[in-house]
């Protein structure tokens, strides 16, 4: 199967994806990444274009350790759009890439790229099967044959903009695949002072292990991944992606665990917000 993960920025399919993708390339599938930007507005040091460089780099290598393939989109970090350019443009990725599954981003998350991504790449699966959308100007691609399944990997911390639990449909076990995440994520070198200074994340290795725990806590697993399925009308509802992983590594959730992941989102996101309150008291708000 062709498995296309589309997200806004160099590091985001490691820290929502990254042992899910890993688990599907072992598994004989191939997986392209793309993210949407280069990353160009992460940085307090470099120009626009020395950082886009660097992450562009960071991003094929995290990439080329699980044997994916990885090119940038090339929008602009905070300045994705859902316009008849963007749409088109997103479009040309997936004709060229002609994945049977798709995983993008939240359609809600901390971050307005994440949000306009999710919501271009639905539209774009959408229509990129119709002969008559015009997707000429970004490649010489075919139409695609059906509209591709679409998964939306969970939001930062596993909340929305409210801090209510954001509940996935299933989670993927990556306890096996969780040093292959961590590897692909350390690739991100740059991000790691980014971070630092401008979200006052001092370990951003240790919060991906933090919140893959988080996701895998709802599901009885040491570390997880959580996805939910984008089935509104016409959009393919067989579960290819949890067929893809096999039963062994996924466990859905029923209504009935709702309130066990309210409990444990509610929890962590207390502790989380006591030392935002220590640790940001005179720091202007993350954009
Ligand atoms: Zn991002």
């Amino acid at each position: 199967m062709r498995i296309l993960h589309i997200h806004a920025h160099p590091d985001d399919a490691e820290i929502f994806c990254g042992g899910t993708l890993a688990h599907l390339v072992a598994k004989g599938h191939h997986v392209t990444i793309v993210t949407m930007t280069p990353g160009d507005c992460g940085s307090n040091h470099h120009s626009p274009e020395e950082i886009g460089r660097i992450r562009r780099q960071e991003a094929a290598d995290g990439a080329a350790m699980i044997g994916a393939d990885y090119f940038c989109a090339e929008f602009r970090d905070l300045a994705i759009f859902e316009t008849d350019e963007a749409r088109r443009r997103v479009t040309g990725i997936l004709r060229r890439t002609q994945p049977d599954l798709v995983i993008t981003a939240s359609p809600i998350d901390y971050h307005c790229d994440h949000e306009a991504t999710s919501r271009l790449v639905r539209d774009a699966a959408f229509a990129a099967p119709a002969p008559n959308y015009d997707a000429s100007a970004y490649g010489d691609y075919p139409v695609m044959k059906a509209i591709p399944h679409i998964y939306f990997a969970d939001p930062a911390e596993g909340t929305d903009r409210d801090s209510r639990p954001c509940i996935p449909h299933f989670v993927v076990d990556i306890e096996s695949t969780l040093s292959k995440k961590r590897d692909m994520l350390a690739a991100h070198e740059s991000q790691r002072l980014w971070l630092k200074e401008h979200h006052g994340m001092d370990n951003y290795l240790e919060t991906m292990e933090a919140w893959s725990a988080q996701v895998g806590k709802y599901a009885g697993m040491r570390f997880g991944e959580g996805f939910r399925q984008y089935k509104m009308h016409p959009y393919p509802v067989t579960p290819l992606l949890e067929e893809l992983l096999g039963p062994a590594l996924v466990t859905t959730l029923e209504e009935r665990d709702r309130t066990n992941v309210e409990k444990i989102v509610r929890s962590l996101r207390l502790g989380r917000e006591r030392r935002r309150v220590a640790g940001h008291a005179h720091r202007p708000a993350a954009g």
